[in-house]
C-alpha cells in the first residue's frame, strides 16, 4: 500500500526499509511531524503511518481524509494523539502497535531508578573529572524496599517482575487486577494507599481523561516523604508545576521521567544550539535529583524490529480487507 511515514528518524527509515523487503509496500519517509500544516504531503496516499507526536486532531483528520486518506498506521502503542471519534465519523481505520517490547520500556524505567538511587550521572561526570569523592553520592538498597506499580499491564507487569527479582515489597494499583502480579505476591491497594506506602512509584498506565495528571498537587500530599516517581508512560500523567513544588518542598525526593506533557515540541529533536523556550521544562534540569530522557524507553533494536513487522503487518490486513486484531476502534 502507498504509505507516507511521517516524523521519520535515520533509525525508522533503515528498520522500516529493511523490514519492507517482506512486504513490498510503497513507502515514503518524510521528516516532518504530521499536523494541519504538513497535511499536503499526504496527498496522495492512502495510508500515513505516524508516531507519538503527530497532531492527528479534527483538523488534520479532515483534511487527509478529502485528500484520499483512508489508513492511520501508528507505529506506537499509545493513541492519544488520534481523535478516535472524529476518525470513525470520517471512516479513517487507526491501526497500532500494542505491544513490542514491554522489556525495553520496563528496563528503562529500571535504568532511570538506579541511575538516580546512585546518582551514575554525578559519578560518571565526577571520575571523568578525575574527581573520586563520593560525598553526595549515596545512595540506598532497594531490597527490601517498597515499589508501587500504577497499571500492571504489559510493561507494569515486565517491571514488576523486575523489582521482585530485587527483593522488593511490591504494591500496585490498576482498574483491573493481572493474576500474574498477584501470583508473584503483588499487593493491589488504592491509589492514596500506594502513594502513602511506596519508597519508588513508576507509572505504567496509559493517558486517558481519567488518567490526566494522576500525579497532581492533591495526589502528592499523599505520597511518603522523600518518594522516587518514575514515570515512563505519558508526560500528561504528571503535573509538572505540582511535580516541581513537591520537589522544592522535598516532599518528593527524586524524579526520573521518559515523557514530560509538552514534549512534542522538544523531544526527537538536537536543540543544543537553541534557547530553549519552555521555563519550565529548564526549571526541571536544574534539580540535582531529576534525571531526564527523551522518549528513549521504546528504543531498543528488539523493539524497533517488532514495530516495523507489526506496522506492516497491519498495513497489509488492511490492504486487503482482512480483519486486523490490532485496529482500534471509537467506543462512541
Ligand atoms: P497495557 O495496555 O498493557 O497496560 C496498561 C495498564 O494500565 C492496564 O493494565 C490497564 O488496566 C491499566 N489502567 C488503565 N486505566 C488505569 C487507571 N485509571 N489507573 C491505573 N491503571 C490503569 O499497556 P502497556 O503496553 O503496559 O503500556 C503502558 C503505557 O506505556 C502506554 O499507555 C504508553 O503510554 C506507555 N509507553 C511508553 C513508551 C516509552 O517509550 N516511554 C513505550 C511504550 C509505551
Amino acid at each position: 500500500m502507498k504509505t507516507a511515514f511521517f516524523s521519520t528518524k535515520p533509525y525508522d527509515q533503515y528498520s522500516f526499509t529493511a523490514t519492507n523487503q517482506a512486504y513490498d509496500h510503497d513507502v515514503t519517509f518524510f521528516e516532518p511531524r504530521l499536523a494541519l500544516e504538513t497535511a499536503p504531503l499526504a496527498v496522495g496516499f492512502p495510508a500515513v503511518c505516524v508516531f507519538i507526536n503527530d497532531e492527528l486532531e479534527k483538523g488534520t483528520l479532515e483534511a487527509i481524509s478529502s485528500t484520499g486518506t483512508r489508513l492511520i498506521a501508528l507505529r506506537c502503542a499509545g493513541f492519544n494523539n488520534v481523535n478516535l471519534d472524529v476518525a470513525k465519523k470520517l471512516g479513517l481505520k487507526v491501526v497500532r502497535v500494542p505491544a513490542y517490547s514491554p522489556y525495553a520500556v520496563a528496563e528503562h524505567a529500571v535504568g532511570l531508578m538506579m541511575m538516580l538511587n546512585r546518582k551514575l550521572y554525578r559519578a560518571y561526570n565526577r571520575v571523568r573529572d578525575d574527581n573520586f569523592s563520593l560525598n553526595g553520592l549515596l545512595g540506598f538498597d532497594l531490597h527490601g524496599k517498597t515499589v508501587g506499580v500504577v497499571g500492571t499491564g504489559r510493561i507494569g507487569e515486565c517491571f514488576a517482575k523486575i523489582m521482585h527479582g530485587f527483593g522488593c515489597k511490591l504494591l500496585a494499583y490498576d482498574v483491573r487486577e493481572n493474576p500474574i502480579c498477584m501470583e508473584m505476591g503483588v499487593q493491589y491497594v488504592e491509589m492514596p494507599d500506594l502513594l502513602a506506602q511506596s519508597d519508588v512509584i513508576s507509572l505504567h498506565c496509559p493517558l486517558l481523561p481519567t488518567t490526566h495528571h494522576l500525579i497532581n498537587e492533591k495526589s502528592l500530599k499523599h505520597i511518603k516523604t522523600g518518594a522516587m516517581l518514575i514515570n515512563t508512560s505519558r508526560g500528561g500523567l504528571i503535573d509538572t508545576q505540582a511535580a516541581i513544588d513537591a520537589l522544592k518542598s522535598g516532599k518528593l525526593g527524586y524524579l526520573g521521567i521518559d515523557v514530560y506533557e509538552d514534549e512534542g515540541d522538544l523531544f526527537f529533536e538536537d536543540l543544543s544550539d537553541t534557547v530553549i523556550q519552555d521555563m519550565i521544562f529548564q526549571l526541571l534540569q536544574s534539580f540535582p535529583n531529576v534525571v531526564i530522557t527523551a522518549h528513549q524507553g521504546f528504543f531498543t533494536q528488539e523493539a524497533l524490529d517488532n514495530i516495523a513487522e507489526t506496522t506492516l503487518t497491519n498495513i497489509s490486513l488492511i490492504e486487503a480487507d482482512q480483519p486486523c486484531p490490532n485496529e482500534l476502534v471509537s467506543k462512541h
